[in-house]
Formats: C-alpha cells, structure tokens, sequence
C-alpha cells in the first residue's frame, strides 16, 4: 500500500508512514497502517513492531483539509488503531525523527514506546489553529507527563525537543541522530520478552501538587490569550483527566474538540494554515525550476530597513555584506543591529555567543565593489526613483552574473527600476515590513520581465530566513499598502463626517484589529505621507473629496509620537495616545470647510466602511491578477498589518459575512459617498451567483 510500508527486520515488523508531504494521518494511511499492524499481529515469527515515518519526519498531525469530513473520522479511526496497540501483547514503539505532532504525537503515545531521534520535535499545536488535541492527547499526556507539563503543552501548544521530551517522561529513549531504526529495533528486541508492556492510558493520574493550580492556569491563559477559547478549553480538558475515569475525560475531550472546531475561530486559523501551504504555489511556473544557492547576501543602505534585514539574514545563518554611502550612517546602523540583539539576550531569548556569532556574520563596508560575491542584493536606500535607478545601473556593473538583484521599495514602479539595469530579468522587489528583523511577511514583488528562477529563488531565500514570502505584482502600493490607502481614507472621511479618532480606533480594535488606524498613523510618523501628499497634489482632481485633517496636524508640525502629537496628544515619555481638544476642533473646522453635516456613527458603519473598503480592493486586484488568490491577501494583511487571525484576514471575514451582503454594502456606500466605492467587478459577480472569494469558480 502506498501511504505506509511493511518490511521484517529480524524479529520485528517495521511500518513506515509515507504520505508526503508531512504523513499526515488522513483516512488512506490509517487503512494502511491497520493493515499492516494486521498483519504483524497475525504473524509467529513477528513478536515487536516498530512504527517510523519515511522522508523528513515521522508524522505532522491529522489532514487539516479533511477537518469537519466525514473522512476525518471513518473506521478505522485513529481512536481504533490506538485501542489495537493498547490490547496487542506484541510491543508497539513509536520511533521518531523530524516532528512528531498533533495526532502525530497523540498516535504516538498511543504506543507502548517512544524513541526519539535527537533534533526532533514533539508537541500538540493544535490551539494554534483554534482547535484542542481531539485524539486523546489531552488524556494520555498528563498521564506520561504529569499535569503541570501537559497543561503548558496543550494550552501554549509549542514543541518540546527530543531531550527535553526524555526529560519530561513523553519519550523513553533518544537515539543519536542516524541512528534511530538500530535504536528502535534493539529497543523492540529488548522488552520483546517482557509479559506486559506499559500502556499510557491505564496509568493513573496523580492530582497537582498545587491545589490552586488549574485556577491559576486559567488566569494566565486567559489574559495572554485573550478572547481565543481553545487554550481554556484545552486546560478544562487536562483538568478533566484529573476528575474522570479515562473514558469519560475522552468523551469530555470529544465534545469540547468538536465546539472548537465548529467556531469560526478555528475555522479561520485553519484558512490560515491553508492559506501559508497556498502561497507557495505559483502559478505559470515550471515546479522543477530549482531555487539557486545563497550564500551571501548584500544589504545596501543600513538605515531602519537595511538593519533589520541584514539582521533577518545573518540570524538564519547568511553571510551579509552591509553597505552604505556613509561612515556615520553604517555606524549608527550597526549600532543598532547590535543594540537590537543585546536587547534579546537581556531578555534570555538568545545565547550571548550566538547573538556575537550574528553580529559577525555581518561585513560592513562603504565599498561598493564588496558587492560582487553577493548572490542576492536588497538595496533598502531612500525612497526616490532617481537614487533607485541610479543604484541598480552601478548593480548592473558589478553584480556577478546570476545574482538577484531586489529592491525594498514601497510603492515605486519595479518595472522602471528594472529598466535601468541590463537585466531586467534578475530584478525583483522584496517588500519586508518595518521592524524588518521581526516581521514575518515579505511582498514578493515580480515585475514584468523577472524571470522565474529569479521569483523562485527569491521566494525560497525569504522561507530560508524564517519569513513568510507572498507573491505579488507591480502596481501603486502592491496588495498591503494599496488596499491600506482605501481603508485610510475612509477612517479620515468618518472623522469629518462625526467621528472622533479614538472612536474610530475603538471600533476598529473590537473588532480585533492590533491597532487603530490614527494610533498606527501617530506610530509610524505622519510627515512621510504629507510628504508625498504633497507631491500628488498638482494631480489631484479639484472636485474629489479630499480630507484636510492630516494636513492640518501636519501643518502644526504634529508627526505623531516622535513630535508628541497627531491624532493623539502624549505625555513625555508615553505611548499612550490621549485624545486631544484641538484635533476635535481641525475636525470640526475641515467638515464645515467641506460642507459636511456632522452626524453620530456607530461601531458598526466604521467597521463596514473601513473593512470592506479593504475588501473592494482586494476584489480589483485579483480581478488584476496582481494577487494570485485571496488567501494570499489574507495572509498579507494578518502578518503585515495586525488584522485579527481570527477572522482570517479581510477576504475570508467577507465570504464569512456572505459577499451578498457585502457588496449591497458597498452598493449602499457608493449611492453615499460616490465613485471611491465602485464596487469591483468580481465582487459584484461573486456575490450574483452566490460564490466566495475562497471558491470564485
Ligand atoms: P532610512 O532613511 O531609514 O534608511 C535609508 C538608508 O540608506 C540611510 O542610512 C542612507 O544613508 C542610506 N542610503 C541612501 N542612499 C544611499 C546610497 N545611494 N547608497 C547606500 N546607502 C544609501 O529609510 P528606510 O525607512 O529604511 O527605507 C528604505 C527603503 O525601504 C525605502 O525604499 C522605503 O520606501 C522602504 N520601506 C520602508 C519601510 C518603513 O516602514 N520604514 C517599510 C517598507 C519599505
């Protein structure tokens, strides 16, 4: 059978999973294993059985996509199997390399054994999609573990390394790296003999040492996790273990599992994980087009940008030639690259050695010429057109043939900057957020003539440096800062039209977004955009509403938190942005300049005219093709922009609230407020022949 394969060694039977990509425990491998666990059982001349996965690990949990099937729970189940493995006099161990997790871990402790192969990893990460281990795991892991471990386990769902899971009592033995199937296959031979083998579900379960324990639990949870329900009742399920039989914390388990897995909480995050597995693909591209090696990476330009993405690079292990035009301007870069890294081994998060092994990893120079070994070069300089072409023609001359040549640009044209090399081909844009060190999310922006290999390797280096790429075309803002700029405007309209900017920045936080939209703007600065405002003017058509209001604070010399004021006044020293009578009173005076009657708007018109703005957008550029799908702008606007993960990021919050109803919505808004809300063709169609963003055809 194809999903797991059966060969004899000696004495023992050995089953491999293998379903790539991560052999995960869909319907097909569970027939196959009980066949050949079958099989084994049947067999005098068998008494062990080894169970291992083929490839990079032994198994990466349930088929996400078959969540809510009813493949996901057709006999035999996992349950099933489990059961089998308990009643068998033949020893089962569980021999893991890679990741053992979700049902890879519960399956695993199913078995009789555990062995682990150190540099794997292995935990239940189900809360991370909203979900809690529904396949026993929250019933045999404190019995193996004990419950304080089990607790943090289910409830932060992060892995545990192999030594730490000997530790801990998840695994019995560890096995030097290439060594695991010896390991396991002595291991088998050795308790073959004993009468009885251990069995994690009839072992019993003391009670925490702390009585106080589960109480104090939920208090942490609940506030680091706020508004998530599965991390609570992942614990209620622990807990559970602690009061009923082993049956009864099952069924317990059960139910809880499948409350979660109805939510849309879960719903959303598993889009979520669909969506990151998505955004690899690219469409129009040969799959057999190899990423080329990077070894070295040249950053050019070492200001707020370059330093966090040379830093990106050297943390994953890169080589970074950092270049700058000036002695000053490198100094204070790396200055701050190195304060930035103590700062993360003064809070314990990183080895000294290691963050001095980073810090080396990085060459500084103002010499240009140092750029020639780089097999990959982001240029992160001013933000001007003229300095980028001008750049990219000296690249030209002195990058070796192959290189990738990337640009961090926000909004300028790429297929311009492209034009000013003699290969257009090798010209990228690679679009990190701001602190580049620490956000996940890179645009990668192809132009019109970067060649494939060019946005295959692009997209793999950005993965290779713990990022998350997503493909994108070239137009003004590319996916994030385009859709941004309609969802900002709106924000500033509803100030002029009654709104206050904490009322607008409350809405739109309980709606789960991280920030406000005028707390965002006081954060990241308010003179960039008046700065270019400025230069659009002469553009601007007369009889177009324009807001006057960030002008006005701008005119004042209000920048936001670097000036003390915006949208908010701040106290020396504080973020806390305090709501200001004189921003009232610009407000006011804009709306009677532009013959606005103010009126009083509730939470719900915020949200609808700021989210689905969003969402109009986001409809046009997928019509344009600059998106390749629209869990791609999801994830953009959940990794780059704080929208709530919860809700799966602005497209999947629409198909959840029905497009019909969004786009008579927007119809509404346009009879209102006039062409800023023409809807888009695409939304106009899905919602018509009642589709969804996630299934348009
Ligand atoms: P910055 O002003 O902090 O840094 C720019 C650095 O480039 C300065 O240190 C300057 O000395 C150096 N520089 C200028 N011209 C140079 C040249 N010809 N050769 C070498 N070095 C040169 O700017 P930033 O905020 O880091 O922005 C850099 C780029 O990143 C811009 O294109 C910007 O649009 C883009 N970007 C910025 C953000 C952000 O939030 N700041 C986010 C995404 C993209």
């Amino acid at each position: 059978m194809s999903n797991a394969h059966y060969a004899v060694h000696g004495r023992s039977a050995v089953i491999t999973l293998d379903h790539p990509p991560v052999n995960a425990m869909g319907h097909a491998l569970r027939q196959a294993l009980a066949a050949h666990l079958a099989t084994a059982w049947a067999d005098a001349a068998i008494d062990a059985i080894v169970i291992n996965g083929a490839g990079k690990l032994f198994c990466g949990g349930a088929d996400v996509k078959a969540f809510g099937t009813p493949a996901s729970r057709a006999e035999p189940s996992s349950r099933t199997i489990v059961r089998q493995i308990e009643d068998s006099a033949k020893p089962v161990i569980a021999a893991i390399h890679g990741s053992a997790l979700g049902l890879g871990l519960e399956f695993a402790m199913g078995c009789h054994y555990r062995i682990a192969q150190r540099g794997a990893r292995l935990g239940l990460p189900e809360v991370k999609l909203g979900l809690l281990p529904g396949g026993g795991g929250t019933q045999r892991l404190p019995r193996l573990v004990g419950v304080e471990a089990a607790a943090r386990l289910v409830a932060d769902g992060d892995p545990v390394g192999a030594d730490e899971a000997l530790a801990l009592g998840l695994v019995d033995e560890v096995a030097a790296e290439g060594e695991l199937l010896p390991a396991a296959l002595a291991f088998a031979q050795r308790v073959a003999t004993q009468a009885v083998h251990p069995v994690a579900s009839r072992r019993p379960l003391p009670p925490p040492g702390d009585a106080g324990f589960f109480a104090a639990e939920r208090q942490r949870i609940g506030a680091a996790r706020r508004g998530q329900p599965a991390p609570l009742e992942a614990l209620a399920c622990i807990e559970a273990a602690t009061t009923m039989a082993f049956d009864d914390g099952l069924r317990f388990e059960r139910e809880r599992f499948d409350v979660l897995q109805h939510g849309s909480e879960s719903k959303a995050l598993r889009h979520l994980f669909l969506a990151e597995r998505a955004a690899a693909k690219l469409a129009g591209i040969a799959p057999d087009i190899a990423p080329a090696p990077i070894a070295r990476v040249g950053v050019i330009g070492a200001g707020t940008m370059g330093g966090g993405i040379a830093m990106s690079f050297a943390s994953a292990g890169m080589a970074v030639t950092l270049v700058e035009a000036k002695a000053e301007a490198l100094e204070r870069g790396l200055q701050t690259i190195r304060r930035n890294y103590e700062g993360t081994v003064a809070k314990g998060r990183l080895a000294r050695a290691e963050a001095e092994a980073r810090i080396a990893r990085i060459t500084p120079t103002l010499d240009f010429g140092a750029l020639k070994d780089a097999d990959l070069v982001i240029e992160a300089v001013f933000e001007d057109m003229d300095v980028k072409k001008d750049l990219f023609g000296r690249l030209d001359a002195i990058c070796k043939p192959g290189a990738v040549l990337a640009t961090n640009t926000s909004r300028l044209d790429i297929d311009e900057i492209a034009r000013a090399t003699q290969r257009p081909g090798a010209v990228i844009g690679l679009h990190f957020f701001s602190p580049a060190n620490v956000m996940r999310l890179v645009e990668v922006v192809r132009g019109a003539a970067t060649s494939a290999p060019t946005i295959v390797t692009s997209m793999a280096v950005v993965r290779a440096a713990g990022k998350l790429p997503v493909l994108v075309g070239v137009c003004d803002g590319f996916v994030g800062n385009r859709m941004v700029a309609q969802y900002a405007r709106e924000a500033e309209f509803l100030l002029e039209e009654g709104a206050t900017p904490q009322q607008v920045d409350g809405a739109l936080k309980r709606f789960g977004l991280a920030m406000g939209r005028f707390a965002m703007s006081d954060l990241a600065g308010l003179d960039i955009s008046w700065a270019s405002r400025k230069r659009q003017a002469a553009t601007r058509a007369a009889n177009r509403r324009y807001s006057k209001v960030a002008d006005r604070l701008c005119e004042l010399g209000r920048f936001g938190q670097k000036t003390g004021a915006g949208f908010y006044r701040y106290e020396a020293g504080s973020r806390t942005p305090l709501p200001d009578p004189l921003v009232d009173e610009i407000i006011v005076q804009c709306a009677r300049e532009a013959g606005i009657e103010r009126r009083s708007i509730g939470d719900d018109e915020i949200v609808e005219r700021t989210i689905y703005a969003l969402v109009n957008e986001g409809a046009k550029i997928l019509e344009e093709g600059i998106a390749q799908r629209a869990s791609d702008i999801d994830l953009i606007y959940v990794n780059g922009y704080g929208f709530p993960a919860w809700r799966g990021g602005p497209m999947f919050h629409a198909d959840t609230v029905g497009l019909d109803k969004v786009y008579a919505r927007v119809c509404e808004f346009e009879r209102r407020h006039g062409d800023f809300w023409k809807p888009a063709p695409l939304l106009e169609r899905l919602a018509r022949e009642g589709k969804s963003f996630a299934k348009p055809e």
